[in-house]
């Protein structure tokens, strides 16, 4: 089998550096090869909902304006969505207000150039307050708790780097913060706010981790029942720990006509 090498310049966002902390066979499938998934994964459809409603309210008006909200809601037909709306106003209570300025689904790359390897680093930001002398980066959550501090989780650490030159450019600190959603988590954790030295370790921590991933070679899965139960590629991976799983839920190919 040939070589599987990643491209000369690695692009690394949060969700591929989860994928690759995660297992390197997962990532190989789904970050090198872009292969579909073989197998569900829990819908996202809370999140996706709770997020496409915060950017048409910020974009349209304030989540603090409490008729506004209510009328972005009934025009997309989500009023009754209670757990929509309970995300919305526990946003609202967490929102800067007032604000220097602010950008919603923000697409972002950064690049690495020396020592090498070389990479970018690339993202799409929930929401970018300035306020108070900071870059505030705002993180939705609509899932379960990860931790009590946000540097600890390298999505968050790798957010930071992302934005670190461009704060550097105003004047502004940086500062990343989750946003628990959900109903039952009453208290965020403790948002990242680094210094100069952290962003420096930061992004050396970030340049490891793209040469550890370009001098990979064996790409093998994880083998832990606890991340292979749930991984988009289970029914395929050589390499799975845990109960077999079903067929693959990939559509057979068409049958050409005779
Ligand atoms: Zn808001």
């Amino acid at each position: 089998m040939a070589a599987l090498r990643p491209p000369d310049i690695l692009s690394l966002s949060a969700s591929s550096l989860e994928t690759w902390r995660r297992c390197r066979r997962a990532y190989r499938n789904q970050v090198l090869l872009s292969l579909p998934a073989s197998d569900e994964s829990a819908p996202p459809e809370l999140g996706n909902a709770v997020h496409a409603i915060l950017r048409l309210i910020h974009e349209t008006g304030s989540c603090h304006d409490a008729d506004h909200v209510r009328g972005v809601l009934d025009g997309h037909a989500l009023s009754g969505e209670g757990a929509v709306l309970a995300c919305v106003e526990r946003h609202a209570r967490r929102c800067p207000h007032p604000v220097d300025g602010g950008w919603h689904e923000v697409e972002l790359a950064r690049f690495h150039r020396r020592p090498g390897p070389m990479f970018m680093v690339v993202g799409r930001l929930d929401a970018v307050w300035i306020h108070d002398g900071l870059l505030d980066v705002r993180d939705y959550k609509t899932g379960s708790y990860p931790g009590t501090r946000v540097g600890d989780d390298p999505r968050a650490r790798l957010q930071a780097w992302l934005v670190a030159d461009r704060a550097r450019r105003r004047g502004l600190r940086v500062r990343v913060r989750y946003e628990h959603l959900a109903p039952g988590v009453d208290e965020d954790p403790e948002p990242l706010e680094p210094d100069d030295d952290d962003l420096a370790a930061i992004g050396e921590e970030l340049r490891a981790t793209v040469a550890a991933i370009r001098s990979e070679t064996a790409w093998e899965g994880v083998a832990d029942p606890a991340v292979c139960g749930w991984c988009r590629y289970r029914s395929i991976c050589p390499d799975r720990a845990g109960p077999a799983p079903a067929e693959p839920s990939w559509a057979p190919p068409p049958h050409p006509r005779a």
